[in-house]
């Protein structure tokens, strides 16, 4: 357990654009941050991190929150998990009872599968610096290959013992649970119920989740005979790793990736650790699979910007195409290098300085298209038919970019490579594409987005019907309260008039009325704030017990009319809203539109009271009462044109 102020002091140290920085790209824009949304698929940013209020909000798909919401969302941590994770990062020491074998049993499955990799990560680790065996075979091992004990550490290698269930026993014997060393798959059950070891004999790559914690291991044989053992195993697939959407590496190297705005893209586990060791930094791989759509997604939240690295023999071409069109799909550019014959990233690394690896990629990355016919033209060595066959095949690939103005560079620099008219090369693009778009359209929404132009994220207003119109007055009304109930406001046109609080100016205008909230989440905020004593702290809405009443405090506090550029076009903005006499105006033109609403809709009930009332004196009443509605409807309504008109 966490005590409470612990939790706090957390809650209050974490800072949201460090926290939500780690996984999304983020620039300024104004006051907030704003980057893609990891939460939805959407190719313009409408994902704002507000520092000041601490809190995040996208105005695509609504998702919203503090730092512990979106690690909650984004890792699907858990509340202590999302906790311990800031604890950590922010050096906040936690107080908390040394985990019994007991407590290991009852933690729920999620943290009890992190909690058997990572023991099995620092137990292999431990075998590889401090077991006779381990040092002599699985370090020894990593030192012929040039690794450097600081890249070792980083990269948290190991060893697992070539011994039938050593590994298996410890972890038994310290009191993990054994279904969860099945389930990760470091052990293997067998018939007679007893386990061993599933990487026996293996170096060990532990594979990290975005965070860092460890998620699953890639085990390297050393014994050289292949018929006898795989190369690699890697963990099989359970709650905590799906390896299509992992990429090794990535939380090594998410920052260099933003910073140099390219990623670099590997096969292997020890490409990436060799080019780290060299100094590059910005490199993934996409280890234990193909390249996956998700992989590229994930990279696509840091940069736009793929360069792939494969060796230079036919099987690493044949996959390079296909990871380019992959890529290219994406809406993603992609350029590729090809290391000379017989070198790969790791070994091209390894044997040549950092400086001289960085001039390599440099110079060496070409194009897709440049990569691709050049390719092609030596495969078809000057046959027409091979010649035609490879254009289409350029071709199809450039009708997968998403972008018109990419597409139509690519076409150009086509046809002046295969010299080809770029008219005809136009034309067949337009169809394949028109082609592709026809499929996409049959084909579940979300695939559609790549091509279709993209829409606002903003909803088009719909047209308000009378409760909707409510709604949305009652609703300004409280955005007002929320945001800027401490704030003190006078008439500008009334220079002796003294400055009013705009909650108790609110409070005072609604009650005197005796008007009421229909919305009785509004309600409760606006009784919230009648019946306090002591002015209210911004974080209390923010932070509220109640779900509904945080996330509409986050809704409405967040980002008030940061909505979209088109706003801001309009000079909309929160600095704007704050300033006196904006905020005076918006204060009365949002009561008033209140007071209207509620007098129009008394008014209809009066009318509908009249066609029934039978009895001449309260007919009487009626229409005096009627008369009297309809004078200050045209009093307010004459209030309020003013107000907007101005
Ligand atoms: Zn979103």
């Amino acid at each position: 357990m966490i005590p409470k102020e612990t939790a706090q002091t957390i809650i209050e140290t974490a800072r949201i654009e460090d926290v939500v920085g780690e996984f999304v790209s983020l620039k300024r824009r104004g006051v907030n941050l704003i980057g893609l949304c990891p939460f939805h698929n959407e190719k313009t940013p409408s994902f704002n991190v507000n520092p000041a209020k601490n809190i995040f909000k996208c105005f695509g798909c609504g998702k919203g929150g503090d730092s512990v919401t979106f690690l909650m969302e984004h890792e699907h941590f858990t509340y202590p998990e999302a906790l311990r994770y800031l604890a950590k990062k922010y050096g906040i020491p936690i107080q908390e009872e040394e985990q019994t074998p007991e407590m290991i049993q009852q933690m729920n499955e999620r943290e009890g599968l992190f909690n058997v990799t990572e023991f099995a990560k620092n137990y292999f680790v431990d075998v590889l610096h401090h077991n006779d065996n381990g040092r002599s075979i699985g370090l020894s091992y990593f030192k012929e290959r040039g690794f450097s004990p600081a890249i070792i550490e980083k990269f948290q290698l190991g060893y697992c013992l070539d011994e039938w269930d050593t590994f298996s026993k410890a972890a038994i014997t310290k009191g993990y649970n054994a279904d969860y060393l099945v389930k990760t798959g470091l052990s293997v059950r067998k018939d007679d119920n007893s386990l061993y070891d599933r990487f026996r004999g293996r170096v060990m790559f532990p594979i990290h989740n975005l965070s860092g914690r460890t998620i699953a291991f890639g085990g390297r044989t050393l014994i050289t005979d292949k018929a006898k053992a795989a190369k690699y195993v890697n963990s099989p697939e359970c709650d905590i790793y799906s390896k299509s959407k992992v990429l090794y590496g990535l939380y090594f190297s998410k920052s260099a990736i933003v910073q140099q705005d390219a990623c670099l893209l590997v096969e292997g586990y020890t490409d990436v650790i060799s080019l780290h060791q060299a100094g590059v930094e910005n490199v993934v791989a996409s280890s234990g699979t193909s390249l996956t759509t998700e992989q590229i997604k994930l990279i696509s939240r840091y940069t736009k910007n793929i360069v792939m690295l494969y060796d230079g023999d036919a099987a690493g071409i044949k996959a390079s195409f296909r990871g380019m069109d992959m890529i290219l799909k994406e809406g993603l550019n992609v350029r590729i290098v090809l290391f000379p014959d017989g070198e790969d990233p790791d070994s091209f690394a390894r044997s040549h300085r950092s400086e001289e690896v960085r001039k390599f990629i440099a110079e060496h990355a070409v194009d897709f298209i440049r990569f691709k016919t050049d390719i092609l033209l030596k495969e078809a060595n000057g046959d027409p038919i091979k010649k035609t066959a490879l254009l289409k095949d350029i071709v199809s690939s450039i009708a997968l970019i998403p972008d018109e103005i990419a597409r139509s560079i690519y076409t150009t620099e086509c046809s002046r490579i295969l010299d080809f008219p770029e008219s005809v090369l136009i034309s067949e693009i337009n169809k394949i594409f028109r082609a592709n778009f026809k499929k996409q359209h049959n084909e579940p929404a979300e695939n559609i987005d790549a091509i279709t132009p993209e829409t606002s994220a903003i909803p088009i207003e719909q047209p308000i019907d009378g409760n909707e119109r409510i709604s949305t007055v009652e609703r300004e009304v409280i955005r007002i309260l929320m945001n800027y109930h401490q704030a003190e406001i006078h008439d500008p046109e009334d220079a002796n008039m003294e400055k009013i609080n705009v909650a108790k100016r609110i409070i005072h205008e609604i009650s005197k009325d005796e008007l009421q909230f229909e919305n009785p989440l509004y309600d409760l905020i606006f009784q919230n704030f009648s019946k306090s004593e002591q002015p209210i702290d911004d974080n209390y809405f923010l932070h509220h017990e109640n779900e509904q009443i945080k996330q509409l405090a986050i809704d409405l506090m967040s980002f008030p009319h940061i909505l979209s550029e088109n706003w801001q076009e309009k000079g909309i903005t929160i600095e704007k809203e704050q300033e006196n006499n904006k905020l005076y105006e918006l204060v009365s033109e949002a009561l008033y539109a209140f007071q209207l609403c509620k007098l129009e809709k008394m008014i209809d009930g009066f009318r509908e009271d009249l066609k029934t009332e039978t009895d001449p004196d309260n007919l009487q009443i009626l229409l005096a009462q009627l008369v009297r509605a309809e004078c200050l409807r045209v009093q307010i309504s004459n209030l309020l044109g003013r107000v907007v008109t101005k």
